[in-house]
């Protein structure tokens, strides 16, 4: 079956939460719509109800909400009170969707990196303003969902290395009006590990008394304090993604992007469960040459020079790849502005203008700076899961463990490494890469740390 969620690999749990949830909003919705006294019966019948409003008594109370409250926004939040009472709900039954079942106004997307966090968040806002409730993926409110034109949801994707509070404040602003398409207001906050604090306050605001019709879907690596504060957290339903398996990325390579399936089965493994690098490593030449590139290190790394050398060929092309990924856009927003601001005007007032544009274009730049330094500690850091996956497979060959190799192209002089360095040689050249990536993680300059890295990796 092919609907909003099919993109979403290897994720059968998470995909399972998700669809109930969709048809319980979409019962409140119904449910809205109808007399109130029809909610009644539906939840009561269950016998839940009694704790469904005493909870939903406690967030009033707690919120200093009135006992009037609308009724579905006081059973959204009631459950949204107890993590976890997905599976405990009794979801959807043969005849009667618990409109409040598996539904909440805040959620939080985990997971590895290209595990799908955002393709899991999109998916599920699609299927909330699904005409028919499901996520059906034809409908007009799935299609402009999924193809970033529906109204009423909002995508905060940073650019930067940070999301600052003026943006978060506008977005939380514009999430409290009431949907235009009469469903849910759904803001999708990506990298959500990258609110500033004072964005990240905005938000909670939001969070914790969400208008009737909001719905917020964040995407973090995991609910580790570092990435979401514990107050946000608290206030969110947890969809936790797995690392996919390579079985189930390759399928999806062959499904839908018609990639022959020994390309799309090579490029699984070497992606190592990320889905959108290994559709780019199967259709992308240049991804492919610079893969090839980071795994002839090994070799090239004969003595103290070609160490240093190695690393300033490394940071060189990452910054390559940053700027080619960012030139385009940076050169667009720049047209886009001046001639929003008139530049070459000479009419009365254009001088005017031009010394107030003076600043926008200096917050445009800063903009683009912060954007480029995360392009290229993205392009980097690629680089680095590349290398690990080396060693990694050198020291999977060393203990002979029964695994399938990262890297299948260099398996063989992975194996020739391993019986070289032996076991505990593999672990700490693997180790020396880990350590490169945090260090940058944690601000070290990148050149520094890779420099450092490549020492280590040629000593052993
Ligand atoms: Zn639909």
């Amino acid at each position: 079956m092919s609907d909003v969620f099919a993109d979403l690999v290897g994720q059968d749990d998470a995909v399972d939460t998700l669809r109930r949830a969709a048809a319980s909003a979409a019962a409140v919705l119904h449910a809205a719509h109808l007399p109130p006294p029809s909610v009644v019966p539906a939840v009561a019948d269950d016998g839940e109800y009694d704790d469904l409003d005493a909870l939903a008594d406690m967030v009033d109370a707690a919120d200093g909400v009135g006992a009037t409250a609308d009724a579905d926004d006081a059973a959204i939040n009631g459950v949204g009170a107890t993590p976890g009472a997905v599976g405990a709900a009794p979801g959807i039954g043969a005849t009667v969707v618990d409109p409040a079942a598996g539904m909440t106004h805040a959620w939080i997307f985990t997971g590895p990196p290209g595990s799908g966090r955002s393709v899991a968040a999109r998916a599920f806002a699609a299927a909330l303003q699904c005409v028919h409730g499901t996520g059906c993926g034809v409908c007009p409110g799935c299609h402009t969902t999924l193809t970033g034109t529906h109204a009423d949801v909002r995508l905060v994707a940073p650019e930067g290395l940070s999301i600052g509070v003026g943006e978060m404040r506008a977005l939380v602003l514009r999430a409290a009006s009431t949907p235009s398409g009469g469903r849910w207001q759904v803001v999708i906050i990506e990298d959500a590990d990258r609110l500033t604090e004072a964005a990240g306050n905005a938000l909670l605001k939001a969070v914790e008394e969400p208008p009737p019709r909001t719905v917020f879907l964040l995407c973090a690596p995991s609910t580790h304090p570092e990435d979401v504060s514990v107050t946000i957290r608290s206030r969110c339903r947890v969809v936790p993604l797995r690392q996919p398996s390579a079985v189930a990325v390759a399928e999806v390579l062959v499904r839908r992007d018609g990639i022959a399936p020994d390309v799309a089965q090579w490029a699984a493994a070497a992606a190592q469960g990320h889905v959108g690098r290994a559709r780019r490593l199967a259709r992308d030449p240049e991804a492919r040459q610079r893969r090839d590139a980071v795994l002839a290190v090994p070799r090239r790394l004969t003595g103290v020079g070609a160490a240093l050398d190695a690393a300033s060929a490394l940071i060189e092309a990452a910054e390559a790849e940053a700027a080619a990924s960012v030139a385009e856009s940076d050169a667009a927003e720049r047209a886009a502005l001046q001639t929003a601001l008139g530049a070459g005007g000479t009419g009365r007032g254009a001088a005017g203008a031009t010394r107030g544009s003076a600043g926008q274009l200096k917050d445009l730049e800063k903009r683009q700076k912060s954007r480029a330094t995360r392009a290229q500690r993205d392009a980097l850091d690629r680089a680095l899961v590349d290398l690990a996956g080396f060693y990694r497979d050198a020291l999977a060959s060393a203990w002979r463990a029964p695994v399938a190799p990262v890297h299948t192209d260099t398996a063989p002089l992975a194996e020739a490494g391993g019986q070289k360095w032996a076991p505990e040689g593999a672990l700490r050249r693997l180790e020396a890469v880990l350590e490169c990536r945090a260090a940058i993680e944690a601000n070290v300059k990148p050149r520094i740390a890779v420099e450092a890295m490549m020492l280590s990796l040629w000593r052993g």
